[in-house]
């Protein structure tokens, strides 16, 4: 059996058991994190990590994709601390988390040579540590692809060819930026059944997600609990739809948690509460509210269960 890396070190990939295959211990921006430490509370951030993480392994939970790129605050040292205090593995990625920019440092060096920069976390380690990651993260938003974001999925494609290591990409339907996506990983040689386009369940048009499906990539319906994207409901929907059409296979189910978040002033949490912005995100909403619902639906049964949050991200990791 194929070994994936975690932040505790390579593992055999039959021991990752049940995964949920995107959330962020925490998300915040380094460098705002680097120039004004003191508007961070380290402890509260690694407790909020831990009781979240804690959390997903009452339900189950053996193992956590954790997305969080450049730009995102990886941090494997605050990572590794979580998995230890809780038991549950953690998965580190390499990449770069930008809907455009790029810094002077990455805009004046070549595809190649950013390449090289992922391909030592995957092959060296991380941060000076031993911890080395085990996937790729790009990602697409608003902007579209942009040049520097093409130049990004080009470095991560190459990285990708080079070490065998799969891709995560964030896309917004909303845009399609998933097929663009998609075609760049093709056009530099990238096999596709490696790749997981992030944040496809945001959209209710199920053709555009069969779409993307039929270039044999993965899907993630991962945004469960943000509703200002799409509501649970009609992801559910969504999520049924694609069970129904035979594509068990090729979907990842998660929440995009972030354990903690600087994108906003804390008070603005509970304002999206009460707006109905957010509900009920956590680490644990798809199994308290979503796998019932699905279940309820008839599109889910402990097969499908295993399919969905063992054996994908397993092959998606290890192929
Ligand atoms: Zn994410």
């Amino acid at each position: 059996m194929a070994q994936v890396e975690t932040v505790q070190g390579a593992i055999d990939a039959s021991e990752l058991g049940v995964v949920l295959a995107h959330e962020h211990v925490r998300f915040r921006d380094e460098a705002v994190a680097a120039e004004w430490p003191g508007r961070y509370d380290e402890a509260g951030e690694l407790e909020a990590a831990i009781e979240a993480v804690a959390a997903a392994k009452s339900k189950g939970v053996q193992s956590i994709v954790d997305a969080t790129a450049m730009f995102g605050g990886r941090d494997v040292r605050f990572m590794k601390e979580v998995a230890d205090q809780t038991g549950v593995r953690i998965l580190a990625c390499t990449g770069i988390y930008s809907y455009d920019y790029l810094p002077h440092y990455f805009e004046n060096r070549d595809v190649d040579a950013m390449a090289d920069h992922f391909v030592s976390d995957i092959e060296d380690g991380i941060q000076g540590t031993p911890i080395k990651a085990a996937f790729l993260k790009c990602a697409a938003d608003a902007p579209g692809v942009t040049e520097n974001v093409e130049k990004i999925h080009r470095a991560i494609a190459r990285a990708s060819v080079r070490t065998g290591t799969p891709i995560m990409a964030h896309s917004m339907p909303a845009v399609a930026t998933g097929p663009r996506q998609v075609e760049i990983f093709a056009e530099e040689g990238v096999d596709l059944a490696r790749v997981q386009i992030a944040h496809c369940g945001d959209t209710e048009d199920v053709g555009y997600i069969e779409g993307l499906l039929a270039r044999g990539v993965y899907a993630g319906l991962d945004r469960y609990g943000l509703e200002m994207f799409l509501p649970i409901d009609k992801r559910n929907a969504t999520t049924a739809e694609l069970l129904r059409g035979g594509h068990a296979e090729r979907l990842i189910i998660s929440q995009d948690f972030c354990a903690t978040i600087d994108w906003f002033p804390p008070e603005a949490a509970e304002a999206f509460q009460a707006q109905g912005a957010i509900r009920n995100w956590s680490m644990t909403l798809v199994f308290d509210e979503v796998v019932p619902a699905l279940r309820e639906l008839g599109v889910m049964d402990d097969a499908t269960f295993n399919t969905l949050f063992v054996e994908n991200p397993r092959r998606w990791l290890t192929a």
